[in-house]
Parts: C-alpha cells; sequence; structure tokens
C-alpha cells in the first residue's frame, strides 16, 4: 500500500492482564509472574495486528503498566500520587504523579520493551512514548526546595533524549511523543501561554536531533480519550494548529474523526502545515462504538486528500484505544475491528487517488 497508516498506540488490555496487574498492585504476583501476563499479551496483540495485516506494529502499550504518561516514573521513590489533576467531559478525573525532590530519573524506559515485541514480528516497529511537556508538569508549581525548575527541564530533556535514542537503537523505525495535554492547555490557559511554554520545551527535546532523525519522530495531538470522554474537545482546532506545527517533528498524529467539522479542521491544516511535515488524519473515531465501514474510512481519506497532498497524506486512529490500562470502555475486538476498517479504507483510497 502506498499510503502510510499507523496505529497511535494503545490497545485494551484483556481481562486476564488487567487483572494480573490488580494482584501485582496488591503484592499478590510476583515481578516474574507478572512478566509471563505482559508477554502473553504483547505477544496476543502482535498476532492480532498482523491478522488485520497491520504495515507498522507495536506492543498496544501492554506494558505499559497503568498509562500512557505515568509508565515511566511508577513506583519512583521520588513521586507522590498528588499531581495535577485532568477532568474529563463526562465527570472523572485522571491525576498526574507528582515529584517531591530531584533529580528526575525514569525509572523505566519505552525502549525496555521493543527487543520483548520484537521477538514477534519482523515488521517495522513504532514506539509511543511521552512528551517532554506532559513530564513538565510533574513539577510542582510551588517548586522544590534544592532542586529548581531549570534543573528538572534539563534532567528531564537528557532523560527523554536517551529515552528516544534508545528506541532506534532497538530498532523502532517511527517514535511518536503523545501530546494530548496541548489542546488541553488552550482550555486551562485560553491566553495560549501555557501551549507555547509546551511547544518550546518539545522543541528545546527535537533540537538535540538531526532533521533526519526528526522526520521519523511524529507528535500526536487528540482531544483526550478516557472511558469514551475527551478532556478539551471543545477547544477550537484553530487556537492549537497554527503553533502545533511549529514544532520541529517529521509526523503530525491529528484526531479527526470525531470533530463535527473536519473540513474546516482540514482547511486550517492545509494552511498552516509545512510543506515537509507528514500528517496522519484520524479516521477511526475510538469515542464511538460503532464499528467504521472500509467504505467510511476511504470517504474520511478522500476528504482529507483534497487539502494534503501525496505523499504527505497518511491515516491513523483518532486516539489510542485505552490509553489508561483500566479502561474498557471499548473491547479488544472492536479495536482490532476498527484497525481493520482504517487499512482496508485506506487502501481503498489510496486505488481511487491513484497511489496504490
Ligand atoms: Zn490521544
Amino acid at each position: 500500500m502506498s499510503m502510510t497508516t499507523e496505529s497511535i498506540g494503545s490497545i485494551p488490555r484483556s481481562a486476564k492482564l488487567q487483572h494480573a496487574l490488580s494482584l501485582y498492585d496488591q503484592g499478590q504476583l510476583s515481578e516474574a509472574e507478572m512478566e509471563l501476563f505482559y508477554d502473553e499479551a504483547v505477544k496476543d496483540t502482535i498476532m492480532n495486528l498482523e491478522a488485520v495485516g497491520s504495515p507498522v506494529l507495536s506492543d498496544g502499550e501492554q506494558r505499559k503498566t497503568h498509562s500512557f504518561a505515568t509508565y515511566g516514573v511508577e513506583g519512583d521513590k521520588n513521586m507522590a500520587a498528588d499531581g495535577l489533576c485532568i477532568p474529563f467531559h463526562d465527570g472523572h478525573v485522571r491525576q498526574l504523579p507528582r515529584l517531591t525532590r530531584g533529580p528526575f530519573r525514569f525509572a523505566r524506559f519505552a525502549y525496555e520493551a521493543i527487543p520483548l515485541a520484537r521477538q514477534y514480528t519482523q515488521k517495522p516497529f513504532k514506539q509511543a512514548i511521552i512528551s517532554a511537556s506532559a513530564l513538565s508538569l510533574f513539577y510542582p508549581e510551588q517548586g522544590i526546595a534544592d532542586y529548581p525548575r531549570e534543573q528538572f527541564v534539563a534532567d528531564l530533556l537528557a532523560e527523554q533524549e536517551k529515552e528516544i535514542r534508545g528506541c532506534f537503537a532497538q530498532g523502532a523505525s517511527k517514535v511518536q511523543l503523545d501530546f494530548t495535554e496541548g489542546r488541553l492547555s488552550v482550555k486551562l490557559d485560553p491566553s495560549g501561554q501555557i501551549l507555547r511554554s509546551f511547544i518550546d520545551i518539545n522543541n528545546m527535546l527535537l533540537d538535540r536531533f538531526s532533521p533526519e532523525e526528526r522526520q521519523k519522530i511524529g507528535i500526536h495531538t487528540c482531544a483526550g480519550s478516557d472511558h469514551d470522554s475527551t478532556h478539551s474537545a471543545d477547544v477550537d482546532y484553530a487556537e492549537l494548529l497554527p503553533s502545533l506545527f511549529e514544532i520541529k517533528a517529521g509526523c503530525f498524529y491529528i484526531a479527526l474523526a470525531c470533530e463535527k467539522d473536519p473540513e474546516r479542521v482540514l482547511k486550517i491544516i492545509q494552511q498552516y502545515r509545512k510543506p515537509d511535515q507528514v500528517i496522519f488524519v484520524g479516521v477511526i473515531d475510538v469515542i464511538n462504538p460503532e464499528i467504521e465501514t472500509a467504505q467510511i474510512v476511504c470517504d474520511r481519506v478522500l476528504q482529507a486528500a483534497r487539502y494534503i497532498p501525496h505523499p504527505y497524506l497518511a491515516t491513523t486512529d483518532d486516539c489510542g484505544f485505552s490509553p489508561f490500562c483500566d479502561d474498557t470502555s471499548t473491547s479488544r475486538e472492536a479495536a482490532f475491528a476498527k484497525i481493520a476498517a482504517r487499512i482496508e479504507g485506506t487502501a481503498l483510497a489510496a486505488r481511487q487517488l491513484g497511489i496504490a
């Protein structure tokens, strides 16, 4: 297929894996025992992604213990549970951890999971990691004695650089930075100052990479997706996208299928996208339980193709299917069926566009 298509990352965890994780959290399962459950979940995820014809694989974030944002610091003695709260539209709240003292270090790197997954596949492999800007929210607003924010940011960037280089060294063909807080920041601060600071910190990280490396680094934006609810869908993309395209990444993964007026968003993308930026448009609505047909996906791709030229148009899902490990609002079966529709519908569109 000549039009690229990739997942965002997370696949719902099975009931078996979730049960094992809760036993592990209660100290009733050893690390070695837990490892067997993770391994089985990764193997099953990769088998299913291959079965639906995924050209680029991932481990479905089965090993990202509790969430897409916290996996790197869980169990770290320098972290407390009472960090920043993220309110969702349906009233539920997710809370980030809070750094209590320096230095900031990852307890585990995402790249460590890559060889454990790649033993099951020969296909190109993508690794999603949390963005530097989201990690920056772990530092408390009131500061930490003897560990100024500047030192924290320097440590954070060093850890993130090591993470990305580690992903490439382990054979990842693509690294995606999850930037869900971008759209949320405009809701929290309509002046755009927080968004500006987020973009700056992500660019400080990307500046450490060559233009060739940056082409293999992507950034994902969405309105959040948890228990079939969002945190910032009411923020107008017009407030985010012009700034988003200032990020020095090569690929942009943009939730679009759930938008009320995708045509308007595509016009904004067309206006602000830089010439070498590849746009992965979301053609699968992960919040909507209805499974898209290949024809619906094809229509969405053809619509996007009127605004984004080949070869800079690619497709993705709007978001991960379960960024938090206990989100069971979508079944694994539904997620794989939606991914199958994305792959089939993208191929159908590519043929109609004459690029297959
Ligand atoms: Zn997302």
